[in-house]
């Protein structure tokens, strides 16, 4: 696995801060004002550089193929692990201070560099097929909690297996793309036999992050956990918008349905394994030892990710940090997740999305989601403007960050930033 590289320097201005330094080169795919077409790029400081330009000008050409003059990265992650490293190297001397190539080529710099303020971010893969993992123990057991018994929290296959769920690959937006409207479904009122049809009172973020396939398997032929890295692209950002109280009517026997299926929320950029590389950590132990077929060698299996979420109220001069956590609480790894999806035959492709579950670490103030924060509207949550939450209401901006950061490099994965709109209006004639 590749280390840090401290002399690795970009020509271009960075700030220490920026979640894009030349040691990330997340890959993204954007549109301008000047070139509607949608092509890849990859996050640099403030920039955008064309991939799609690049290739055209010879400067960036991997094994033969055109891959990043497309509406979506599917080609350039099929085309396989050798052109990733290929890219990623490519890309990181031609924006390195040691290259001139773009560095004393204003020219190309021209046609080549975008601020990331002026370009439009669009869904980065198609995705074919989305799931959702439960994979926190904190968050897990703080359900179970509120919701059955404090002293069985857990279920008891909750330890043997990463749990999960088939979700919606229809609904998987780019944030920005579209505002979070308010959804409506059946609720059932506690002191009521019947449910009633209602706008969703208890909205919810789950902040999470999901890993895209890079390679399928055969259908038929699962996964082995000592192979499942090499299936892996990279990450995002992930907020799974919940609808708690449509969820708790509708969850039983099947699991989520439509309290999951109208807001999949993602970051633009997909940061690649080969970045989060330097920021391996281990897994916390796994008691009882899960069977063979879930085993890893490497106890390195877990990364070092710092998570956060804040909400904007409607009309607030800033926003109230509701959420600091980290990727590194998950119990199961992201391998072990996707030797269980596909254990039993399951075909995997490529751009299929995994979403974590929510991350909830030990402390209140490192819950990932409002029904934690504020456990079951029991403890409202203050907010800079002096206003309550214990659920998300309509004009809330959340925003859900999360970098690494180790000997003053930092690989960042950018923002996730939804805005909620109020429910539509429904007539019935009863
Ligand atoms: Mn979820």
């Amino acid at each position: 696995m590749s280390m840090i590289d401290n002399n690795l320097s970009s020509f271009l201005d960075i700030a220490s801060d920026s979640d894009f330094s030349i040691h990330n080169l997340p890959y993204g795919i954007f549109s301008d004002t000047t070139n509607d077409k949608r092509r890849a790029g990859v996050a640099i400081g403030d920039y955008v550089l064309d991939l799609a330009l690049l290739e055209e000008e010879g400067v960036l050409t991997l094994d033969g193929g055109r891959y990043f003059d497309q509406p979506t990265l599917n080609a350039f992650i099929d085309s396989g692990r050798d052109n990733w490293t290929l890219a990623r190297k490519t890309i990181q001397s031609v924006l390195s201070s040691s290259n001139d190539t773009l560095k004393n080529n204003q020219n190309l710099q021209d046609k080549a560099l975008y601020q990331q303020a002026e370009v439009t971010l669009h869904l980065p893969v198609d995705v074919p097929g989305y799931t959702d993992f439960y994979s926190s123990k904190e968050h897990a057991t703080n359900v179970g909690t509120m919701f059955r018994d404090p002293d069985n929290a857990l279920l008891p296959n909750w330890t043997e297996m990463p749990v999960g769920y088939n979700g919606r690959a229809s609904t998987v937006f780019v944030t920005g793309s579209t505002d979070i409207v308010r959804p409506s479904g059946q609720l059932k009122p506690n002191d009521s036999e019947r449910p009633v049809f209602s706008a969703c009172k208890r909205l919810d973020f789950e902040l999470e992050t999901a890993f895209i396939v890079g390679k399928p398997n055969k259908i038929g032929e699962p996964i082995a956990i000592e192979n499942a890295w090499e299936h892996i692209f990279g990450m995002v950002l992930f907020n799974d918008w919940s609808a708690r109280d449509i969820q708790k009517w509708e969850y039983v026997p099947l699991g989520p349905f439509n309290a999951k299926t109208f807001a999949s929320e993602i970051s633009p950029w997909i940061v690649t394994m080969d970045a989060l590389a330097p920021f391996k950590t281990e897994l916390p132990t796994q008691d009882p030892q899960p069977l063979a077929y879930l085993r890893e060698q490497n106890p390195s299996s877990s990364f070092d990710i710092n998570l956060s979420v804040a909400i904007l109220p409607k009309n607030a001069d800033s926003a109230t940090l509701v959420c600091q956590t980290n990727f590194k609480y998950m119990y199961w790894s992201m391998a072990q997740q996707l030797t269980h999806h596909t254990i039993t035959g399951c075909k995997v492709e490529v751009g299929d999305m995994m979403g974590s579950g929510t991350i909830s670490g030990p402390t209140p103030d490192a819950y990932g989601s409002m029904l934690e924060i504020a456990w079951n509207a029991t403890k409202p949550v203050t907010l800079k403007d002096g206003s309550t939450r214990t659920f998300i209401e309509d004009g809330d901006t959340v925003i859900m960050k999360g970098y690494s950061e180790k000997d003053g490099i930092r690989v960042g994965f950018g923002e996730v930033r939804g805005k909620v709109q109020p429910a539509l209006e429904f007539s019935f004639d009863t």
